[in-house]
């Protein structure tokens, strides 16, 4: 059984055990082997020592870590940790389970030797059991299957290369999220999990399923999948906590069992009778005779002493009365393992599952729907963290970086595992947790940036070995700042695109005002447009930059290609101002400004004068060329070190100076000595003084051409004028927009017409004491508005812009809000760009805002969302598929999770709303799609926090910026309905943007770079590259997604030789989703089902053929429909409908040909 692991693994980790630690001894068994055996004739009580530790909540993951800040939660995990292990040892019966890795990490770094090997020794025999064994417990509704995977992969490949196969979860532990989704499901069965436990349920769901003995079932996470994404999945009785009375925590007041029978206070009689009354009670709920009690919660363990003398007592003394008076019942120490082990060889028929479970609803008011969208910055940050991470993954990969830079990947696997937790992505945590967060994830970002920076820059000069030409920074797009951008001449923007296949992406630089050139990899000046921003944007508090507009292009990228554009600024600074005489006074001062400044001539100022064409009258034409070549000095490692040019320099500068002379030497100078000249030449020249450099460029002015006459010259309209109108359009689509508001009316295609209007209301929060169901407040879990319709707001007309690559029109109202439609040349979706904040609380009521994209579309109360970012899943305005829903929250009762899309259709037409971050979304009304997009409230709703969800900076309320995308689609064309699914994957890991001052680098130098790199060839259609990971020295982790629904045609073919451009594949060898086991050793349980699962959920419910009634559609083939055939050919492999396969593949590296 030991060839499951993935051999390779042990041996590079950097806690590499023993290979004798792993591999269990004579006479040691772990797994299902290491389970005290079930007894058929008996009721057997499953005792799970267990602690949910929080990877972050009302503390920060260091806080609960180390014990720190007490007072706000008794929590130390790693006096848990510590504890656990000392007990255990004491008694081999003993057993603990462990869940986040991202903790058990952080301990057994710090553990000496003694301590590592009793943890081995308690893992090869199976006392010490890992479950679940991701990094964190994931929330299941705002994290993307992206970055599930990612955290699974991360947290199993620690325990993989520590303990080996023993140290392998095999069971899901998601007891505490809130809510449960499908494509989890899915993932998990992917992953070779056995089964999957879960704790909180809808309260009717639970109702239902307890008087039906339905707890347990077979969950199917796919329908395209079929039977390969079944999993047993089990509800806990009493969510995770132990029977009540029987917490024996330092956290609880339970009494102890006491056994001393001359001690007045002896109990163990009344104990026991107690204990038997709940178990017995719990059995007849389940159809098996095991029952599972979780011994544990919330940061127990602490004092793991307490729990184990009790239980201990606990477990003797009933087996003992049991025995006496013949009661058929059994307790002992056990795992969610040896009990899923247990019910599986009981051999029970089951029920089954093909739906999800959200909404999450604890009592009639409490609806958890507001945290699919509480926190919406987070949740926004946490995506660009994703798009970081895959880039960073691709580009060590493909640019063969060195093997040291896994430090900074792994820091950011690190956060955005992190991220995933329940209470991280979700938002509710604490205020200075969530700051906690985004300082983790920004400073794992910011380091890992430098894997992309070496690739580019290996890319560009052909050599790692190069001294870098630019910085490559990070700008806040968000916001519209780049101060690199705003302070530089000339930049180049080099664009990674995470996807495998041509996107065409629209660009938005913020700038100043001015008029920019923007030229491609081939020489060619490419479209552009000069976009104001609006004043609205300009006002974020937080937001420093000195940008007033965007220079905005459409970039064609590769398939996981980096491309670089060079931009210029080729005039003066442009008023907006028409008011002739001032602009000439402008013109005139701007000469005089030219020459007082001139002494800072670069040759940069040449090139750019060169390019107004007026160069051969003002500046003798100089062979850019010259510049000198940058010394390349390294260490005996390879790292650049920095270099004193002061010995080279002279005979460059020198030239420089000759030439700036000459010129100057007919005008009137001011008072400069040559050597003055000379010296500041040579700093401006050479970036040695890059802030005064940069400071300078603000005053640099050309007498050249005034704003007229470079309009004249230019191939664009560079200046847009504002002005109202009645339709924007492009090659696909045409909207109407109604002058007098700035707003949207119908959304014109070819062979369609759609009545659309977009609007932007809010919702005010419920508030109360929470003493019982009527007081409860919204808060950070909980969404209950006050009214069943939300407010709406006025707007009016904001102006309207028109170009060449974009036409937008704005809107803005008294509540603070702007909204932007845009439309893009050449791109098939409008974007809805909006900036909501801060939500004014004046009237002491929290508010909920929401955007309603209002057709007229026939959607007969159904709506669809999506299931964490990969399948669709059909929702039932006020139903639910697997029981009667009596619902006293009309509105919140209807959210459902949306990671990515939202979509409502009728036969004709489809709208799709692609959002970028996790938010909530339903269809209230006929033809409506509504999204809450920005919440702010001002009382706790008592599920913990203890605060209110009321984001504030600088003591003013939160603002949030965001971005859909808006697509019609024609239902029944395949074509379109493909293209929404590449979309959505588009739309997730959106190129990403880095700027880098060229005020040093003329375009002659970068256009003499490699600025145009293909990492891959493009994918053929329907299938999605999504992960290319470094593993071992040429060693790639490879997943390919197969994103088309299951159809005649669904089935694509992969060529692993005719992938890379500079990889050469030579072995490709599968593995579980997960990758931590081959596929070859991971074998799937069968189950006894009491019914079939319907051919689609989403045809069959709601439908005639219901998936409660017994004339559902049902299928024989269990899932694979097609009939290719699907075997592989060495490396030509073949994938299903929604397959993702995941392989290790052995590789060398070829460099490219510069
Ligand atoms: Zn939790």
């Amino acid at each position: 059984m030991f060839s499951c692991i993935l051999l390779s693994i042990v041996g590079i980790a950097s806690a590499t055990p023993l290979v004798d630690e792993i591999y269990p001894r004579r006479g040691e068994k772990c797994g299902y082997e290491s389970c005290t055996q079930a007894e058929p004739g008996l009721l057997n009580v499953h005792i799970v020592p267990h602690t949910h530790d929080d990877v972050g909540w009302l503390k920060t993951v260091d806080q609960y870590y180390y014990g720190s800040r007490n007072n706000i939660q008794k929590a130390g995990v790693q006096y848990i940790l510590d504890s656990v292990v000392q007990e255990l040892w004491q008694d081999p019966k003993r057993r603990f389970i462990y869940v986040e890795t991202a903790f058990f990490w952080k301990w057994w770094v710090r553990q000496g030797d003694d301590i590592r090997h009793k943890v081995h020794t308690l893992v090869r025999q199976g006392r010490l059991q890992f479950v679940g064994g991701a990094w964190s417990m994931n929330d299941e509704a705002a994290s993307h299957y992206q970055s599930t995977i990612d955290q699974f992969t991360w947290g199993l490949r620690k325990l993989n290369e520590t303990f080996g196969p023993c140290g392998m979860p095999r069971v899901g532990w998601q007891i505490d999220p809130f809510g449960h989704s499908r494509e989890f499901a899915s993932l998990l069965a992917a992953m070779g999990y056995d089964g999957l436990f879960l704790g909180r349920i809808d309260y009717q769901d639970k109702g239902a399923r307890l008087s039906q003995k339905r707890m347990e079932m077979i969950w199917r996470g796919d329908d395209n999948l079929g039977n390969s994404s079944d999993l047993f999945t089990g509800v806990l009785f009493n969510t995770y906590s132990p029977p009540p009375g029987f917490c024996f925590d330092v956290l609880c007041d339970d009494e102890p069992i006491i056994d001393d029978p001359d001690s007045p206070m002896f109990n163990v009689d009344a104990r026991i009778v107690k204990f038997l009354a709940y178990v017995t009670k719990q059995a007849l709920y389940y159809r098996t005779n095991n029952v599972i009690l979780t011994m544990g919660g919330d940061f127990t363990y602490q004092n793991a002493d307490m729990w184990y003398k009790n239980l201990d007592k606990l477990i003797e003394y009933t087996n003992i009365k049991a025995a006496k008076d013949g009661l058929n019942i059994k307790l002992f120490y056990s795992t969610p393992d040896c009990y899923l082990k247990a019910v599986k060889d009981a051999n029970p028929i089951l029920p089954t599952k093909q739906d999800d479970f959200f909404p999450y609803a604890s009592d009639p008011t409490a609806y958890w729907t507001g945290y699919f969208t509480s926190r919406p910055t987070t949740k926004y940050f946490e995506r660009q963290g994703n798009a970081y991470l895959q880039m960073v993954k691709h580009l060590q990969v493909l640019g063969d970086l060195e093997e040291h830079n896994k430090f900074v990947l792994n820091e950011l696997k690190s956060a955005m595992g992190v991220m995933q937790h329940h209470d991280a992505i979700t938002g509710t945590e604490k205020q200075h947790v969530a700051h906690d967060y985004e300082r983790l994830l920004n400073a794992a970002i910011e380091d890992s940036t430098l894997i992309a920076r070496q690739a580019f820059n290996k890319i560009a000069q052909g050599d790692s070995t190069k001294l870098p030409l630019f910085a490559y920074e990070r700008c806040k797009l968000n916001e519209s700042s780049c101060p690199v951008a705003e302070t530089s001449k000339q930049f180049v923007v080099t664009i990674y695109n995470p996807v495998a296949w041509d996107v065409k992406a629209p660009i938005r630089i913020p700038v100043k005002d001015g008029t920019y050139e923007v030229y491609a990899p081939n020489a060619a000046k490419i479209t552009s447009q000069l976009v104001d921003i609006p004043q609205t944007i300009r006002n974020i508090p937080t937001r420093k930059s000195e940008a007033t507009h965007e220079i905005v292009f459409i970039a064609k990228l590769h398939p996981m290609g980096v491309k670089s554009f060079f931009i210029k600024k080729v005039s003066p600074k442009v008023k907006r101002d028409t008011r002739k005489s001032e602009r000439k006074n402008d013109y005139y001062v701007n000469i005089n400004d030219y020459w007082k400044n001139i002494r800072y001539k670069t040759n940069i100022d040449i090139k750019n004068i060169d390019d107004t064409d007026v160069k051969d009258s003002y500046f003798p034409i100089r062979d850019i060329t010259d510049i000198p070549v940058l010394p390349e000095r390294y260490t005996k490692d390879n790292i650049p070190i920095l270099v004193d040019y002061h010995d080279n320099i002279d005979k460059k500068v020198n030239i420089v100076k000759d030439i700036d002379i000459d010129l100057l030497k007919d005008k009137e100078l001011p008072d400069y000595g040559v050597e003055q000249l000379e010296k500041i030449i040579k700093e401006v020249y050479f970036g040695k003084n890059e802030a005064e450099g940069r400071s300078l460029d603000k005053k640099w002015h050309y007498p050249t051409l005034n704003e007229d006459e470079m309009r004249m010259l230019s191939d664009e309209p560079k200046v847009v004028e504002r002005f109202d109108e009645f339709y924007m359009e492009n090659e696909y689509m045409k909207l109407r927009i109604d002058n007098r508001t700035g707003q949207i009316t119908h959304m014109i295609l070819p062979d369609r017409t759609t009545n659309l209007n977009i609007q932007i209301y809010y919702w005010t929060g419920c508030y109360g004491d929470n003493t019982n169901t009527s007081q409860r407040s919204s808060g950070a879990y909980i969404f209950r508005p006050q009214t069943k319709i939300p407010y709406d707001i006025t707007y009016t007309s904001n102006g309207t812009v028109k170009g060449p690559v974009v036409t937008e029109i704005r809107a803005i109202s008294d509540q603070n809000t702007l909204t932007t439609f845009r439309l893009y040349k050449g791109l098939n979706y409008f974007e809805h760009d909006f900036v909501i904040g801060p939500i004014n609380v004046d009237d002491n009521v929290g508010k909920e805002f929401i955007v309603r994209y209002e057709t007229n579309i026939n959607n007969k109360n159904v709506f669809y969302t999506d299931s964490n970012g990969r399948q669709m899943l059909k929702r039932v305005l006020n139903k639910r598929a697997d029981w009667n829903l009596t619902l006293e929250e009309p509105v919140a009762g209807n959210y459902y999770p949306v990671t990515n899309e939202i979509t409502i259709e009728d036969d004709n037409t489809k709208i799709a709303v692609l959002t970028d971050r996790s938010v909530g979304g339903t269809s209230l009304n006929n033809g409506e799609l509504e999204i809450m997009v920005h919440r702010r409230l001002l009382h706790d709703d008592a599920f913990g926090v203890g605060e209110a969800l009321n984001e504030t900076v600088n003591g003013k309320g939160l603002i949030v910026r965001g971005n859909h995308r808006i697509y019609n689609i024609d239902p029944s064309n395949r074509d379109e309905i493909i293209n929404e699914r590449k979309n959505v994957i588009e739309n997730h890991l959106k190129p990403i943007v880095f700027v880098s001052n060229s005020d040093s680098t003329p375009y002659e130098i970068w256009i003499n770079l490699n600025n145009c790199f293909k990492g891959v060839k493009p994918l053929p259609l329907g299938l999605h590259l999504l992960t290319l990971e470094p593993w071992n020295p040429n060693q790639v982790l490879i997943r390919i997604e197969n994103y088309l629904e299951k159809s005649d045609k669904s089935t694509v073919e992969l060529d692993f030789t005719d992938m890379f451009n500079n990889l050469n594949v030579k072995s490709i060898k599968e593995a579980t989703l997960s990758a931590n086991k081959w596929l070859d050793d991971a074998e799937k349980w069968i189950w006894n089902r009491e019914n079939d699962f319907a051919d689609s959920f989403n045809e069959a419910y709601n439908s005639d053929d219901s998936v409660d009634g017994d004339d559902k559609k049902l299928r024989n083939d269990d899932g694979i429909k097609n009939n290719d055939d699907l075997r592989d050919d060495g490396l030509k492999i073949k994938l299903r409908a929604k397959q993702i396969r995941t392989f290790i593949a052995d590789y060398e590296y070829i460099p490219p040909v510069v």
